[in-house]
């Protein structure tokens, strides 16, 4: 067989990769596919709820001063008028007279389509709303909008959180969900899509600890994907340009993650100052101040937003995992992803469909699968099956062979040193469990076996 140089992560790589094991498809593929459009599958919805819930575990769960929410997609239209989403969020759009292409007017360097050449129009202001309407009618007075972001559903439910909740400042309100927008320009797989979900905090301070609180929030949020194995050296904080500041914004920066075509936002955090709250209560009519008891004051909170998306998280994730290396002279796939956003945390692979074997390892993953997603393969060769589950990020895989059903012993290989022990049944899921910790309990037990895996 010839041997191949591993390469370098490339979006190819990862797209064919996606496909290929069923991570992501493009949306309604038997029609031709949606533009921009994704759907997660099998592997993808597992790698997609694992970061969901490692944010809301690690926002919501852990944390005394976050509350969480879950607001609908639809909402009063007066929302997006008081958010300046009406007016301001649109981006300049010339169209081409000749094939009618539109483009973002910063897009094309010169007055000539970059398609076909053609001339373009005058640029002109294109909402990135998404618009539908509400009951039978389609007339002006029953539009409504697709969110294009969580944020407001939080901003609007302010009061509603205060009053239950009893929360005192500094506060945030966590959500995740789904936001729509009509952008021009996609691509890049799911890095800019039409319909993507985010994770949203709200973070309400008293408005002299804004600065702090920013600060604040910046590390936490780099610091978690650092924890999630995310390699330092993809990270970075960039500041924006005055020019480049949202109308809400009083500061922003984003955190960048080193995608394959380059440094591109993975989340934006900024401080909003008092305009989100201010808005609406101009608009509502309604209270949107917090009491302080020490000082007897009405207050409007300042607001710092983490804003990050899923979609681009899993994308640099699968991107930061990826790794093609030499094994036993053969190209070996392989994707490093942490434990916690693994799809499947376990494989078990008996050796043989022999009955009784499979018997005994039916027993071992559903007992298993009670604590993890676990996936089960008795087909091809062993050698075979560990490298479909390296190239789908499965840290452990349960060997059973015919001296298992004797000794009550069974084989533990690891996805990312390829090294395997053999342990006690009886001790199976204890480590299991503490090496999806992340405690290193692989070590040899009395009497025990280590060994590198052979060839296949
Ligand atoms: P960009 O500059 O890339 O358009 P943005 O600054 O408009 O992004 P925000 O409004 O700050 O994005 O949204 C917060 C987060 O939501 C982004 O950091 C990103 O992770 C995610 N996001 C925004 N737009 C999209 C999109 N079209 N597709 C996928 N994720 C998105």
């Amino acid at each position: 067989m010839m041997e191949k140089t591993p390469g370098s992560v490339t979006m190819e790589k990862i797209v064919s990769l996606s496909q290929r094991r069923g991570f992501i498809f493009p949306s309604s593929e038997i029609y031709g596919g949606l533009s921009s459009c994704w759907d997660y599958g099998p592997l993808g919805v597992e790698l997609k709820r694992n970061v969901k819930q490692a944010w809301w575990r690690d926002i919501v769960q852990g944390r005394d001063d976050m509350v969480g929410l879950d607001a609908s997609i639809l909402m009063h239209p007066q929302t997006w008028a008081a958010s300046g989403h009406l007016e301001q969020f649109a981006d300049p759009l010339v169209e081409c007279k000749q094939c009618h292409q539109r483009w973002r007017s910063d897009e094309v360097a010169d007055n000539s389509c970059p398609s076909c050449g053609g001339e373009l129009t005058e640029p002109h202001l294109f909402n990135l709303m998404f618009k539908t309407f509400m009951g039978p009618v389609e007339e002006d007075a029953n539009v409504v909008y697709l969110r294009p972001e969580t944020a407001q559903g939080i901003f609007v439910n302010f009061q509603n959180v205060l009053t239950t909740t009893r929360k005192r400042l500094p506060f945030g309100i966590a959500q995740v969900g789904k936001a729509f927008r009509n952008e021009i320009t996609t691509g890049n797989f799911i890095f800019r899509s039409r319909e993507f979900e985010q994770m949203e905090i709200e973070y309400f301070v008293r408005p002299e600890t804004a600065d702090k609180w920013f600060d604040y929030w910046l590390e936490e949020r780099r610091k978690w994907y650092l924890n999630l194995g995310i390699r330092k050296e993809n990270l970075r904080l960039r500041p924006h340009r005055d020019e480049e500041l949202a109308h809400y914004a009083k500061k922003c920066y984003d955190i960048d993650y080193n995608f394959p075509m380059g440094w591109a936002e993975l989340e934006g955090i900024a401080n909003r100052g008092d305009y989100d709250l201010a808005q609406h209560a101009k608009h509502s009519g309604k209270e949107m101040t917090y009491f302080d008891e020490e000082s007897g004051e009405h207050i409007v909170p300042y607001i710092i937003e983490p804003s990050a998306g899923v979609d681009r998280s899993v994308l640099a994730i699968l991107c930061d995992a990826y790794d093609e290396e030499i094994a036993q002279g053969e190209l070996r796939v392989v994707l490093h992803l942490h434990p916690t956003l693994a799809p499947y945390k376990v494989a078990v692979l008996p050796l043989s469909k022999k009955e009784n074997l499979g018997k005994f390892a039916r027993e071992v993953y559903d007992d298993l699968r009670q604590c993890w997603m676990v996936h089960y393969d008795d087909t091809q060769s062993i050698g075979r099956r560990y490298r479909r589950q390296d190239e789908v990020g499965t840290p452990y895989g349960v060997t059973i062979d015919f001296q298992s059903l004797e000794d009550n012993q069974i084989t533990i290989r690891e996805r990312d040193s390829m090294n395997q022990i053999r342990v006690p049944i009886a001790t199976l899921k204890e480590t299991l469990a503490a090496k999806l910790a992340g405690q290193d309990l692989f070590v040899l037990p009395e009497g025990g076996q280590i060994w590198k895996e052979e060839g296949t």
